[in-house]
């Protein structure tokens, strides 16, 4: 049975009909967050029992109502937990785990919020929408409003590799290149393409349902580990992931499901670390920080928090978590110990990696913890940045039985 009741304004607590096409409060123009009735979300926590690979809409329940027919769905979700045979054991971490959304339909973790967002604006009868991506969230976005028959226009920035973009029209969307100094302009702009323009927008957080999705991560691997684990580490763009998940972890809270919590963490390039900031000096709104030209991890390369970026800040406050910074060396090397163990990452993907690394030699993160890092994109999205990171073999040989022979004597293979 449906659970959700109604948004609610972060600012002003309006509560706004679900069925309303709104982006921000109509009252005050804050951010809306779903409201649900727990009571009813107990008649399904049986889900949580066991874990079944199977999308999102496994959990259909615990997000606003969608009608069987207005589901667009490519299979996101459910997407395996991978135990460390290398990274975790090296720094004596037994029980570190890899949520591994390379896997997702797009390539990218997007595809959870695409899939719930454009089936929900169907539902509701919107009529077109538009998005600002970086690279993974146009790509998505294209994939499932070509799918729902739903005019999209998205706004790619300047900085996202060309496989990213041309990806945006390779699922058919409308596209244009984005060109900004500093992402507040985007952050002004988006606030008056909904106050002005009237556009229905699916950016994280201004659009009310994307991130409704991201609770799955939590639905997901409390199922498949049956515990809470200690860490959760996330990267962060505009921290739908982020926030989406520790959602998730207190729904199942209130639910009974689980008795405590994990404590959040959120990762950004050092070159742009303006949550890290906002935590250190304890400040109750982020502001910008940083230049995003100085990133190869392309998609958390935001300077600034959307609204403030308060949600986020809370969530790292009230989980006990950790809000770290890595450097473009560190994301390299987490892209080349993330290959040992079976997974290509974008640099922003493998950044959670370099920042397990970094807490736990920092005693922030102890032996005895379990830790998921999510695993947000795949590494084939930004091939200049796999050709820098891994080089092209060294040894050619030619198709002959001696050559190959001689070329297992050098690697010592040549011995059963
Ligand atoms: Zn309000």
């Amino acid at each position: 049975m449906n659970s959700a009741v109604c948004f609610v304004c972060d600012e002003c607590n309006a509560r706004i009909d679900l069925r309303e096409q709104v982006n921000l409060c109509p009252k005050c123009g804050g951010l809306l967050e779903t409201q649900y009735d727990y009571e009813i979300m107990k008649l399904s926590a049986g889900l949580f029992r066991e874990y079944r690979r199977d999308s999102i809409w496994r959990y259909r329940d615990f997000f606003p109502e969608v009608s069987e027919k207005n589901i667009i769905s490519l299979g996101e979700g459910g997407t395996p937990l991978i135990k460390s045979l290398h990274i975790g054991p090296s720094l004596g971490v037994e029980n570190l785990y890899f949520k591994n959304d390379t896997l997702m339909p797009t390539g990218s973790f997007k595809d959870r919020g695409y899939s719930l967002a454009v089936s929900y604006a169907k539902e509701i009868g919107v009529k077109r929408g538009l998005t600002y991506s970086s690279g993974n969230a146009g790509a998505s976005f294209s994939a499932y409003s070509a799918r729902a028959d739903f005019p999209g226009i998205i706004l790619v920035e300047y900085l996202a590799s060309d496989t990213k973009k041309s990806m945006i029209l390779l699922y058919g969307a409308k596209a244009a290149i984005l060109e900004y100094e500093n992402f507040e302009q985007i952050s002004r702009m988006l606030d008056e393409a909904v106050r002005e323009l009237g556009c229905y927008l699916f950016v994280n957080f201004i659009n009310p349902i994307r991130h409704e999705a991201m609770k799955t991560y939590a639905y997901e691997i409390f199922s498949e580990l049956q515990r809470v684990p200690d860490y959760s580490f996330h990267p962060l763009g505009t921290g739908g992931g982020l926030w989406g998940t520790w959602k998730g972890y207190n729904e199942l809270f209130q639910i009974g499901v689980v008795d405590r919590l994990p404590h959040m963490v959120a990762v950004q390039p050092a070159a742009v670390c303006w949550l890290k900031q906002a935590i250190d000096h304890k400040m109750s709104e982020g502001r910008m920080f940083g230049d995003s030209t100085q990133t190869i991890a392309q998609s958390i390369s935001g300077n600034s928090p959307l609204h403030g970026g308060k949600r986020l800040i809370r969530c790292v406050r009230d989980s006990g978590g950790l809000a770290l910074a890595v450097s473009d060396e560190e994301i390299i090397q987490a892209m080349r110990d993330l290959g040992q163990e079976g997974i290509v990452a974008e640099p922003a993907a493998a950044a959670t990696v370099a920042a397990f690394k970094q807490a736990r030699m920092a005693g922030k993160i102890k032996s005895n913890d379990t830790v998921v890092c999510v695993i947000t994109g795949t590494a084939f999205k930004q091939p200049d940045v796999v050709r820098r990171v891994a080089k092209l073999p060294e040894k050619v040989i030619r198709a002959d039985a001696g050559e190959l022979q001689a070329l297992l004597r050098q690697f010592h293979m040549d011995k059963a």
